[in-house]
């Protein structure tokens, strides 16, 4: 099956009757950017740039984190790259840099917050990333948004770097796109408004679920709970696509669903377009979309949606192969 699979590499992702959907990759260095264009993906929808900050003894500098960047931009040659700012914390750890002791890492300081509490190191990553702009097609993505205002302080900082560099006469992209992660309940909720103020949302379904249902992504004693098939969560997803439907922004998804092909029908009937997930992942996903009508994606949405549990909903799923 591996050699079938992999005979799909040159085949367009689209349907039957003529849906085009756009498979992106999951990267976290430049090399996965090589498995990236084995794979023949579009681009990479999240790349997490944590592996950067990771098993050293200090911050990388600004000229250290833009040669990883340019590294990255420059290999995917014009496809594009959407670089996710720092999501260490939770279960992302620094050997040198303390945080502080916490009942719930998950639920206390991670990601964007620690961003925005320490600003000398965003504003860095943030000039970087720009600098970084001028050799690919970058896009800057936010993790971890909660709330309108976390993202107007964010895009606030971004236009500080910005103007830094214009001030040295550092050139940079100007109309490069800003998105966030949608994975966090309350950003879910309030999408229709987070819309109006971004280019795109990237819906993160690991960390989505985990919030949703209440259950630790790590704890193998509640492992079953953790089910991006409840209906909850399917409904979150169903209503941000739809929200960045209305604001005419873009919308991926980056967590493990994109990479489950008993999902992959459901999510395109949402409206989905744009998956990004492991390289390797993308010919099982594809072999789903060039075998499936988008007619047929649409009536198995609308079947599921009306589904109360998961059960129900997995056992039906597993009847459309
Ligand atoms: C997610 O939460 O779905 C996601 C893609 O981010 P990460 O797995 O890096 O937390
Ligand atoms: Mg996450």
């Amino acid at each position: 099956e591996h050699k079938f699979l992999s005979s799909l590499k040159d085949i367009p992702a689209i349907t039957p009757d003529g849906v085009a959907i756009t498979l992106l990759a999951n990267i976290a260095n430049a090399d996965d950017m090589d498995d990236a264009l084995t794979y023949r993906a579009a681009g990479a929808g999240l790349f997490r740039t944590e592996l950067l900050f990771m098993n050293r003894t200090a911050f990388p500098t600004e000229d250290e984190q833009l040669e990883f960047y340019k590294k990255t931009a420059l290999k995917a040659k014009g496809k594009p790259v959407t670089v996710r700012t720092i999501d260490i914390g939770g279960d992302k750890p620094l050997d040198y840099f303390t945080f502080p002791k916490e009942d719930n890492p998950f639920l206390g300081y991670r990601a964007i917050r620690i961003s925005l509490d320490r600003q000398d190191i965003f504003i860095t990553q943030l000039r970087a990333i720009l600098r970084a702009s001028v050799f690919g097609t970058l896009k800057i993505m936010f993790p971890m948004i909660s709330s309108l205002q976390e993202l107007r302080q964010a895009k606030e900082i971004l236009e500080r770097a910005k103007a830094q560099l214009s001030d040295e006469g550092i050139e940079f992209d100007k109309t490069i796109p800003v998105g966030m992660m949608i994975e966090v309940p309350s950003a879910a909720v309030m999408a229709d408004l987070l819309a109006k103020e971004v280019d795109f949302f990237s819906i993160g379904t690991n960390d989505l679920c985990q919030y949703t249902l209440a259950v630790d992504r790590g704890n193998e004693k509640v492992k079953a709970l953790y089910d991006p098939f409840n209906p909850a969560v399917l409904r979150l997803i169903g209503y941000v696509i739809e929200q960045a439907h209305k604001q005419k922004i873009g919308v991926s998804l980056c967590g493990e669903l994109a990479s489950d092909p008993q999902a992959t029908l459901v999510l395109m009937g949402m409206g989905l377009r744009e998956f990004s997930m492991s390289a390797a992942s993308i010919p099982a996903i594809k072999n789903v979309i060039i075998h499936n009508a988008f007619s047929k994606a649409t009536e198995i949405c609308e079947n599921v949606m009306a589904m109360d549990n998961s059960k129900t909903i997995i056992d039906y799923l597993q009847t459309q192969k």
